[in-house]
């Protein structure tokens, strides 16, 4: 519990703007840790697909099984999301290019036999983590 400096709305925005691409962010270490705890073994911030730069934040090699956590303004909560005020066109296309390469991202694994999960960052710890260990250890229908 080291940093508590979570930015939270207006005067977190110029902060966000500084790294968008924001690695080992606290809800990611958290669920690294509790997957960890659970036995679970995984790659961190390894991009899935050759060719595709988009790297997932947990990746399970074996069980075809990329997990990202996503920040609620980046990617578009639909319980937080915010609408910064200035500049707000250019805002609005920004987080519209990244919702939509989420799904791009999503359907080019899918496609490719991977499983995505996905994982709000405001979602709790260990509800996340059940969701994870299900779809890595769960054994595949069909
Ligand atoms: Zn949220």
């Amino acid at each position: 519990m080291s940093s508590s400096d979570r930015p939270s709305t207006d005067a977190g925005t110029s902060a966000r703007m500084s790294r968008q691409r924001r690695r080992d962010t606290a809800p990611e270490l958290a669920l690294r840790r509790e997957l960890h705890r659970r036995g679970l073994r995984f790659f961190v911030d390894r991009a899935p697909l050759p060719g595709m730069r988009r790297r997932a934040d947990l990746l399970f090699p074996r069980r075809k099984v990329a997990v990202y956590v996503d920040g609620c303004f980046w990617h578009r909560c639909p319980l937080h999301a915010t609408a910064p005020k200035n500049n707000a066109q250019w805002w609005a296309d920004k987080l519209e290019a990244n919702v939509r390469r989420d799904r791009d991202t999503d359907a080019a694994l899918t496609a490719a036999g991977w499983t995505v999960v996905r994982v709000w960052e405001h979602e709790d710890v260990p509800g996340a983590a059940d969701r994870v260990e299900h779809v890595v250890t769960g054994s595949e229908s069909g």
